[in-house]
């Protein structure tokens, strides 16, 4: 255990998080940020960011995710690449957990983000890496001139068919559905695409291959035959989660998201949710940078209420 009280401590590294290191620590706070992968969160799943302000020329997640943890560090955060495992709220100091150190800490910023939802068939989580991915643009190029699927109907499934189509050599796209959810500009651009082929109607029913994906079954929505796809690579995106099974128990949530409103306040004193991981309306990356600005400023009155600091 470190003994060290910091004024704040962040759990996760992605927008939000930095953002609020960045405020925390140009207040004068001692600011800990406890990131369980790398910087950046999800931004680091896309090439290409081209709505971020600032960046007339776009700007690839894993660079933005770094610059904004320099920017944060370049003002005293500190950063410890770990996994939360535990939390204490309602506690003062709050205390939080990982697998080798206890940290404590005045105030606790939550900005855990989201997650890719799984299709829960069997094999699935051991067939990860080996066939199985959540993530095209970070997992395409394994691809390359191959066989693959995406299963989805929305934007993220229509944008992960687009860039494996100019990848790899052939991409089906399986929705459970007869039609996308996507806009507009994405489905006619698939329709446009050659190399894509859409499976209506259908949900993945079974995983084959030992070690790596060989064939999924496909099973018909509208009452049609099963059928076997050969592939070698499958894609999963058909959606998010809030990654907040920490906290169950210990903060108010709606619908699996932690009930804050935009001020960031949770329903116990001290313990902010910024990004994501909140009730909100957008989640961007600029709207979750703005979630970190925020509750730095509570942070400090906070502070200044209980500790008159
Ligand atoms: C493929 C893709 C493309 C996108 N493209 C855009 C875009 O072009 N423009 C845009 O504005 N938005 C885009 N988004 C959405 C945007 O990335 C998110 O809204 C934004 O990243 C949310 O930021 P966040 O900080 O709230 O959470 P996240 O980015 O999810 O970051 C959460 C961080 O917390 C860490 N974490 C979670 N649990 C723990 C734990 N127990 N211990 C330690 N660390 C933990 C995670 O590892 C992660 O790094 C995209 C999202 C995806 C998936």
């Amino acid at each position: 255990m470190e003994g060290f009280v910091y004024d704040t401590v962040i759990i996760g590294g992605g927008p939000a998080g930095y953002t609020a290191a960045l405020y925390c620590t140009r207040a004068g706070l001692s600011t800990l940020v406890l990131e369980k992968f790398s910087a950046g969160g999800q931004m680091t799943e896309t090439q290409s960011i081209e709505n971020y302000p600032g960046f007339d020329e776009s700007v690839d997640g894993f660079t933005l995710g770094f610059k904004m943890q320099a920017g944060a560090e370049k003002y005293g955060a500190r950063t410890v690449n770990a996994e939360v495992r535990a939390v204490f709220l309602t506690e003062n100091p709050k205390r939080i957990l990982t697998a080798k150190e206890e940290y404590l800490a005045k105030t606790v910023v939550i900005a855990t983000g989201a997650s890719h939802k799984h299709l829960g068939v069997a094999r699935e989580e051991a067939l990860i890496g080996g066939g199985i991915g959540y993530c095209a643009a970070c997992d395409g190029m394994l691809y390359k001139g191959k066989t693959v699927a995406v299963v989805g109907g929305g934007n993220s499934a229509a944008a992960d068919a687009l860039y494996l189509s100019r990848i790899c050599k052939k991409v089906y796209l399986i929705h459970r559905r007869d039609k996308l959810r996507a806009a507009k500009v994405h489905s006619d651009a698939l329709g446009r695409t050659e190399t894509v082929e859409f499976k209506w109607n259908t949900r993945v029913a079974a995983l084959h291959g030992e070690d790596t994906l060989t064939s999924v079954t496909l099973e018909s929505t509208a009452g049609g035959a099963p059928e076997t796809l050969m592939l070698d690579g499958l894609f999963i995106s058909i959606g998010r989660s809030p990654v907040t099974a920490l906290f169950e128990g210990q903060l108010a949530m709606e619908n699996g998201y932690i009930v804050a409103g935009e001020d960031t306040k949770t329903s116990v004193d001290g313990v902010f949710a910024a990004g994501d991981v909140r009730t909100k309306e957008v989640r961007q990356i600029v709207t979750a940078a703005a979630d970190g600005a925020v509750c730095a400023h509570y942070i400090e009155e906070y502070l200044a209420s209980e500790y008159g600091a």
